[in-house]
């Protein structure tokens, strides 16, 4: 098959973090907000509303509040994020196994041969958009393309919402006029391209016609990339999603939104961790019979341990009582708990698993439905008692997600 007739399509998410809790919670639309790390200082990423203020990834939050003084930062959650990428990628191969997964937020598709299924590539490419829009209630932008390179640059010409569709015969067009600042992301970084406006090289075009004996002496092997790059040329390949590292162990953490040393409050988001990782568990139809915690204290210092049953299981109870079991090894508590962490690890598929108590079999029936509702309704719609008693204290968000908290 030659190059110019594979059909590549990345599919990028705008503002990924801020979107997904955006969708999430309803108070967020519209508004400008952040995303900020566990350090509760820099900005990861920031909202649109947020960037039509001039607020960018890598500010400090007083920077941000300067520019903004009613932005709202938000304490990121990665493991929540984590599941809605595994959505959106459940949504892609439906079309086909040729998904490449290139960072949380961002996936190539190999659609050659399969794209007349669907009336042409450029149609899988709205339909996932479509399918996203709906399912997660976030936008993406996407680029169909011959190649990766193109496909990737296309899909960042147009942001948000874009669909951006460079054909064989347009790559040269599409590319000439970039400069090479443009050109981050396939391999050339801010450094480089500095380099290259020093030596005249200012546009995608320049970059093709450069000399390749000239590229190759300055920059060895990968002056035949940069040239290459420049014509819009890249004959890389997509993997498949299988060849991806497969899933380990599966776990979800949390900050709490201030130290605590009162035990009930602890338990409350240990059995909601533990019912969060045990969705996951069935999401993935797997088992588990390792459960792992981790207790990070006011002082940052971290306590952890772990606890192996003989036999699988995958209900938010039985991770919890194990996770229970390790936590009372730090009591009584000496310092104010900041972070809990729960994980099941051991994994084995979970459909030859024989559940020998009928109670067992009832849990699980019950988990399965509350997955359902959740996954139609959002998070913790349905939650086990103590979360709600926890709610009620008001630790946890108004709109009942945990993880949208807000910095005071
Ligand atoms: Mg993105």
């Amino acid at each position: 098959m030659t190059q110019n007739s594979r059909k590549i399509i990345l599919v990028d998410m705008n503002a990924y973090f801020a979107s997904v809790e955006q969708a999430s919670n309803p108070e967020l639309r519209g508004k400008a907000i952040v995303i900020c790390g566990d350090g509760r200082t820099i900005v990861v990423t920031a909202s649109y509303e947020a960037r039509r203020y001039g607020i960018k990834t890598g500010m400090t939050l007083p920077e941000a509040r300067r520019l903004c003084p009613f932005v709202i930062p938000v304490i990121g959650n990665l493991d929540k994020y984590v599941d809605v990428s595994l959505r959106i990628h459940k949504i892609m191969l439906e079309y086909t196994d040729q998904v490449e997964v290139f960072s949380i937020d961002e996936c190539f598709l190999d659609v050659t041969g399969v794209e007349h299924l669907w009336g042409g590539a450029v149609n899988i490419a709205a339909g996932i958009k479509k399918k996203i829009k709906e399912q997660i209630g976030i936008t993406c932008s996407a680029g169909v393309a011959p190649n990766k390179v193109v496909a990737k640059l296309a899909a960042k010409s147009k942001k948000p919402d874009g669909l951006t569709v460079v054909e064989p015969d347009e790559v040269e067009n599409f590319m000439f006029p970039l400069p090479v600042e443009k050109l981050q992301g396939v391999g050339i970084g801010a450094r480089l391209s500095e380099k290259f406006r020093l030596m005249g090289i200012n546009t995608a075009r320049d970059l093709a016609m450069a000399d390749g004996g000239f590229l190759k002496a300055r920059f060895g092997v990968m002056g035949a990339f940069y040239k290459n790059v420049g014509l819009g040329r890249d004959s890389s390949r997509v993997k498949k999603y299988s060849e991806q590292a497969p899933v380990k162990s599966v776990g979800h953490s949390h900050t709490l939104p201030k130290d605590t040393y009162d035990i009930s409050v602890v338990r409350s988001y240990l059995l909601m961790l533990c019912e969060k990782t045990a969705a996951r568990l069935r999401g993935y139809k797997l088992t588990g019979r390792t459960v792992f915690l981790m207790v990070r204290f006011g002082d940052f210092e971290i306590f952890s341990g772990r606890e192996t049953l003989k036999s699988c299981f995958n209900t938010g109870y039985g991770i919890f009582s194990l996770a229970w079991k390790i936590f009372e090894r730090v009591l009584p508590l000496k310092k104010a708990v900041r972070l809990l962490g729960v994980g099941i690890s051991n994994l084995a598929g979970g459909d030859t698993q024989q559940y020998l108590f009928e109670d067992m079999q009832k849990k699980q029936k019950l988990s399965a439905v509350m997955d359902e509702i959740n996954a139609k309704y959002g998070e913790l719609t349905v939650k086990p008692s103590s979360v709600i008693i926890a709610q009620k204290h008001g630790i946890l968000g108004r709109c009942g997600i945990i993880s949208t908290r807000l910095i005071k």
